[in-house]
């Protein structure tokens, strides 16, 4: 009943361009990259989102998040590089299976992944910060 592409990437299914694997995550090329050297890193195990996976099989994602963070980027020889990470759909989340985007970013590369450029009023700040405090 698995049509998750991830979960078929996990079980060895379909091979991807891999370029890290342990037992629980794989981290692999993206094959839709935003820059040279883009890479996915995902559990093998099928969570939609970061909702859904337990605390420490987070913890061991991120750090090889970190990892291939590091690696892409000293491969890549880039300045920088985003860790993007969309939850459901209208996040922009292509695959309903949790996986962190490792993007290497490069001086004057004209990437956009722009957050918002208009400054919040106080009121508004005020707002949110009590409303989602209580849901924390
Ligand atoms: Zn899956």
């Amino acid at each position: 009943m698995t049509e998750c592409v991830f979960c078929k990437i996990g079980k060895g299914e379909i091979t991807p361009k891999k370029i890290y694997e342990d037992q629980n995550i794989i981290a692999f090329l993206d094959i839709f990259p935003a820059a040279k050297g883009h890479s996915l890193v995902i559990p093998k195990k099928h969570y939609a989102t970061l909702l859904d996976i337990p605390e420490m099989e987070l913890k061991e994602l991120i750090q090889i998040v970190q990892k291939v963070g590091a690696a892409v980027m000293k491969a890549t020889q880039a300045d920088g590089f985003n860790v993007l990470q969309n939850n459901k759909e209208a996040a922009g989340q292509a695959v309903p299976h949790l996986h962190f985007h490792i993007i290497p970013r490069f001086k004057d590369d004209g990437l956009k992944l722009a957050l918002g450029s208009k400054q919040s009023e106080e009121k508004e700040l005020v707002h949110w910060e009590s409303l989602i405090k209580e849901h924390i």
